[in-house]
């Protein structure tokens, strides 16, 4: 069983002690920010000159400083830039301008656990990670409760990195729910993998070969977005409830049946296979290092396959009917339809 780690289990006056400095504010950023603010703990936001997130952090009461500024003062460094860059504002505007002793936080292991940023031996490197967007990160704390996070240290330099890392924990709300204990690798490596297999990757491809099967069978695909798009909220809202257990007793009989005998025909022994190769490639760093290589060129491929993804004809067919569905209420995020 997994060790846990719940408010009881941190103390809050640690961090509150410490200056924190957070590099981005994006996703994670803007809701580690206002979480840490809130819990009273004293917080600069590092911004690139001219980053369009400064009025954002700025209207929310929040200080605003270069990076190597906010980094000087910190006693704590938390970096949510996005993970493709991060190496390279470490290298330029962190690591110059850190305190000795200080503290690295991480939102995610993936610079650290493929070397893209190695620390020096004296600081204490330490990872929370929660397990959910950050708008969902800041919308949970503001209603009391927390989204649950997974807790993790590489370097423990001052002896007091875990009492650290559990105090961050519980200021942005994420022991209210629950701290999972894990390490750097495992955060990594299966946080890649489930986005890759399942969550992101093989969900988007699971409905774009359904839209197609049934529109290229003659099917209205205003029809067809809504059995394989639309319900998929629905049924995965009832497998986050109860698992997939939940899901099966809360469908029809014909639909659980088919569920038995089609889902082992359409997912097949080859796509665990498949899986596993997968696994493998995330494993021995050949995934994080075309994903780097590719950013590093300018991200010819990354575009060339965001286009084409926003090309598949699923995507106009949801642009159109969502128009209609005014009790779909948009998620809290700067997202806007058509603009990805
Ligand atoms: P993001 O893309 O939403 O935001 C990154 C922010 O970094 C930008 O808003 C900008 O303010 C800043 N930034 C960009 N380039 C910069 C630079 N050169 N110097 C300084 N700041 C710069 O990123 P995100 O999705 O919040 O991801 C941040 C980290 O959190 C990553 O390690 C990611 O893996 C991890 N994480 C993200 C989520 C999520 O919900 N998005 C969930 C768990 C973990
Ligand atoms: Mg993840
Ligand atoms: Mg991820
Ligand atoms: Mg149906
Ligand atoms: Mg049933």
């Amino acid at each position: 069983m997994a060790e846990l780690f719940y408010d009881d289990d941190a103390d809050l006056s640690i961090i509150q002690s410490k200056k924190v400095a957070v590099v981005g504010y994006g996703s994670q950023g803007h809701a580690h920010s206002l979480n840490l603010r809130d819990s009273g703990v004293d917080v600069t936001v590092g911004l690139r000159e001219g980053s369009a997130s400064r009025a954002k952090a700025e209207n929310q009461g929040l200080k605003v400083a270069s990076v190597a500024d906010a980094v000087r003062d910190a006693d704590v460094v938390v970096i949510l830039a996005p993970d493709q860059v991060q190496r390279i504002v470490y290298r330029e505007e962190i690591e110059p301008n850190l305190k000795d002793g200080a503290a690295l936080v991480f939102g995610h292991g993936f610079n650290i656990r493929f070397g893209y940023i190695k620390p020096a031996p004296g600081l204490d490197v330490v990872m929370v990670a929660p397990k959910g967007p950050g708008h969902l990160v800041r919308r949970e704390y503001v209603d009391g409760r927390g989204v649950p996070v997974i807790v993790a240290v590489e370097q423990d330099a001052s002896g007091a990195a875990w009492p650290l890392a559990l105090s961050y924990a519980k200021a942005i709300g994420g022991l209210r729910a629950a701290g999972i204990k894990t390490t750097f690798t495992e955060e990594t490596e299966t946080d890649l993998f489930g986005e890759q297999a399942v969550l992101c990757g093989g969900v988007s491809q699971l409905v774009q070969y359904g839209f197609e099967t049934l529109t290229e069978a003659g099917y209205q695909p205003e029809v067809a977005y809504f059995e394989v798009l639309h319900e998929l909220k629905l049924i995965v809202d009832l497998i986050f409830e109860g698992g997939i257990t939940k899901q099966r007793w809360s469908v029809s009989d014909t639909a659980e049946y088919g569920d038995y005998v089609s889902g082992p025909r359409v997912i097949t022994p080859d796509v665990k296979a498949n899986m596993g190769a997968v696994l493998a490639d995330i494993q021995s760093g050949a995934f994080a290092e075309r994903f780097i290589n590719d950013q590093d060129a300018g991200a010819p491929e990354f575009k060339e396959l965001r286009e084409k993804g926003q090309n598949h004809p699923i995507e106009p067919v949801g642009r159109e009917l969502r128009k209609l569905f005014a009790w779909v209420k948009p998620s809290d995020s700067d997202y806007v339809e058509g603009s990805a």
